[in-house]
C-alpha cells in the first residue's frame, strides 16, 4: 500500500514574497509536486498557461466553484484564485507531498479540510522592507499601496493559525528553512509507525 503524501501550505502576507520563494524552490530540484492554480487575472508577460496559472474567465471560474472542482478559492484584490481539487488528490492519493501557495483566506479552507496538513507562514523581515517590496512591484497607486500595506498588517495577525513562521531575509536561506521544515516533518513519529511495526 502506497503511504499518502504529505500536504504543504505556503502562504502570509502581500510583500512577504510567496510567489518569489516558490519559485526558488522548484528551480533547485524540489521534492515535491507543486499546485498550479486557476485564475480571472491577466497573464502577466511570460507566463504561461498550466505552467504560472491556467487563466480562466469570471464565468468559468464560477462554474468551477459550482462544480465542486476547487478545494479552496478567495478573491485576492480584484481577483479570483483557486486550488484545483482533482490535482491536490491524485498526487496524494499517489504518495507525493504537495506544495500549495496560496493567500491566507484560501490558507484558512485548506486547514479545515486538511486538519494534517503542514503551514508555513512566510512574513516579511520587517515593516519597512514589507512597505518597500509591495511598493517595488511598481505597479502600485498610493491608494493600493495603503490598501495592500494594510491588509498585510491585519493579515499577519493571522500567524498563530499557523505550524510553522518563516522568515523571509534572504530567499535562499528560507528555502533552505522551509526544506528542513519537510524533513522534520517526514520524520515524525506518527508518520513512520510502520518503521516499529516491521521490528
Ligand atoms: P499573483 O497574482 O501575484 O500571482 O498572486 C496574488 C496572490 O494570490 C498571492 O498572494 C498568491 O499567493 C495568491 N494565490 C495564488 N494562487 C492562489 C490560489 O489558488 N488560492 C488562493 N487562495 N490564493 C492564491
Amino acid at each position: 500500500m502506497t503511504r499518502k503524501g504529505l500536504l504543504f501550505v505556503l502562504s502570509g502576507p502581500s510583500g512577504a514574497g510567496k510567489g518569489t520563494v516558490c519559485k526558488a524552490l522548484i528551480e533547485t530540484k524540489f521534492p515535491m509536486k507543486v499546485s498550479v492554480s486557476v485564475t480571472t487575472r491577466a497573464p502577466r508577460t511570460g507566463e504561461q498557461e498550466g505552467v504560472n496559472y491556467f487563466f480562466r474567465s469570471v464565468e468559468q471560474f464560477q462554474e468551477m466553484i459550482a462544480a465542486d472542482e476547487l478545494l479552496e478559492w478567495a478573491k485576492v484584490y480584484d481577483n479570483f484564485y483557486g486550488t484545483p481539487r482533482s490535482f491536490v488528490d491524485e498526487q496524494l492519493e499517489n504518495g507525493n507531498d504537495v506544495l500549495l501557495e496560496i493567500d491566507i483566506q484560501g490558507a484558512m479552507q485548506v486547514k479545515q479540510r486538511f486538519p494534517d496538513g503542514v503551514f508555513i507562514f512566510l512574513i516579511p523581515p520587517s515593516q519597512a522592507e514589507l512597505e518597500s517590496r509591495i511598493l517595488g512591484r511598481g505597479s502600485e497607486t498610493q491608494e493600493s499601496f495603503n490598501k495592500r500595506t494594510s491588509a498585510a498588517r491585519q493579515e499577519l495577525q493571522k500567524m498563530r493559525e499557523y505550524d510553522y513562521v518563516v522568515v523571509n531575509d534572504v530567499i535562499d536561506e528560507a528555502c533552505r528553512r522551509i526544506r528542513c521544515i519537510i524533513e522534520a516533518e517526514h520524520l515524525q513519529v506518527k508518520r513512520n509507525l510502520h518503521l516499529v511495526q516491521s521490528w
